[in-house]
């Protein structure tokens, strides 16, 4: 039979990531519980941004998410990037430019997690504890976990999405909120690698090789590098892309910012002239059944197979999958959530926040974000509620 554990604190956030310990951190002492099913708290943080967490970034708006913009609009712009710099140096965090605008820990991630971890302290903090369900009676809303069921009058689900399983991912996130009524924008796999169909394998034996690209999938544009692996295609521009794509295909232009015209004259072969990895270059010219030549003596119909490099279109036949994908696009719907508080308007008192809702933001800081900026409008209105 199930203990019934009466706790002080009335509020119980599930899931101990970046917006739960945010949101642990903003709230007044001892007010909340936060139950989370690792051994440990911020697992993803610490893994983020190769060891260094890309926390935000200096180019912020809603044109970097892949969300309702006037959804995302209220929290990015009342705990925007420049409010997240300043409470991160309060707590005395200066986090570093890399990439151009992407603010990263200066030598680890683990600067950040020890902010949230000392922030976090101020609460009541119990690991190794998995959320099974959550129901509501008589307007007390009933948290069982693997253990036993905590009472609150406030939940916050902030469990993540479905990415990185090893890392303590779930789908509780989803399941409650489909308990209380609810809609899921259908979860899927994001900023991930994609795998290849056959005609596409010849990309694996350039497995290692990396080169600028400009993707197009549908309206949306990704610039940036490509990597091509084992699996299929990675780096930066295709993770971008995976944000975009649901089935179906992609052009790649492998030869961005380049002009015919500049290799015209040349009595170079087009290995040499091409500005692409030599690999990369020699491996297009076999699928394209060329020679490798000087460029002006291209016949006119091999000059047009060559320009396919600027519009090579395909179908890739999937993704590398959850255990590689570092989000899960879709979520919990947000014409169900109030934007400016992250309550449910389904059920008084539930709240979601981070990457369990349907918002999801590019590589570059966007992601981590979003999970501090609903906290922070969560955060708010609970203390606003009780006050
Ligand atoms: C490898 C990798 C690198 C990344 N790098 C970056 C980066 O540099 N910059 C960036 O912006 N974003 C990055 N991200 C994305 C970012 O980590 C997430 O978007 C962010 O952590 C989401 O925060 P969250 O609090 O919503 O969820 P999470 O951080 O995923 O936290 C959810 C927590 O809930 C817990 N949980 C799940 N189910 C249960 C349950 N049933 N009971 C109790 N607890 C449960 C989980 O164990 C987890 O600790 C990266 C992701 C990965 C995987």
């Amino acid at each position: 039979m199930a203990i019934i554990a009466v706790m002080n604190h009335q509020i119980i956030i599930i899931g101990g990531g970046a917006s739960a310990l945010m949101l642990a951190s903003l709230l007044p002492k001892n007010s909340a519980t936060l139950l989370e099913s690792n051994a440990k708290l911020g697992a993803k943080i610490l893994v983020s941004g190769g060891g260094k967490c890309n926390i935000t970034n200096a180019k912020m708006g809603t044109e970097y998410y892949l969300a309702d913009a006037n959804f995302v609009s209220p929290s990015l712009k009342s705990f925007n990037e420049k409010s997240l710099l300043k409470w991160l140096n309060r707590h005395r965090l200066e986090p570093v430019i890399r990439k151009g605008t992407q603010y990263f820990c200066k030598d680890s991630s683990k600067e950040l997690l020890d902010i949230f971890i000392k922030g976090a302290k101020k609460q009541n903090i119990v690991l190794q504890e998995k959320v099974i369900s959550v129901n509501k009676y008589d307007d007390i809303f009933y948290v069982k976990t693997q253990k036993k069921t905590y009472v609150a009058s406030t939940v916050v689900v902030a469990s993540g999405g479905l990415s990185f399983p090893k890392l303590g991912a779930s789908d509780i996130g989803y399941e409650i909120a489909k308990y209380f009524g609810h809609s899921i924008m259908q979860p899927a796999p994001a900023l991930v690698g994609f795998t290849v169909q056959k005609e596409q394998f010849f990309f694996k034996e350039l497995s290692g090789v990396s080169t600028e690209v400009c993707i197009r999938v549908g309206e949306h544009e990704c610039k940036g590098a490509l990597l091509f692996t084992h699996k299929g295609l990675s780096g930066p521009a295709i993770l971008n892309a995976s944000l975009y794509w649901k089935k179906g295909k992609i052009e790649i232009d492998f030869l961005p910012n380049f002009s015919w015209n500049s290799i015209k004259g040349s009595k170079k072969k087009l290995s040499s002239l091409l500005p692409l990895p030599k690999r990369v270059s020699k491996a297009f010219l076999v699928q394209l059944a060329l020679e490798d030549k000087p460029y002006h003596a291209l016949t006119k119909s091999e000059q047009n197979r060559l320009g396919m490099l600027t519009h090579y279109e395909f179908a890739p036949a999937g993704t590398f999958g959850y255990g590689k994908a570092e989000v899960t696009k879709g979520g919990v719907s947000t014409a169900e959530v109030d934007a400016s508080t992250m309550m449910s308007q389904k059920e008084d008192g539930l709240y979601f926040i981070g990457e369990v809702l349907d918002v999801t933001g590019r590589l570059g800081g966007y992601n981590f974000q979003w999970a501090f900026s609903s906290a922070y409008s969560c955060a708010q209105s609970i203390q606003k509620i009780g006050q």
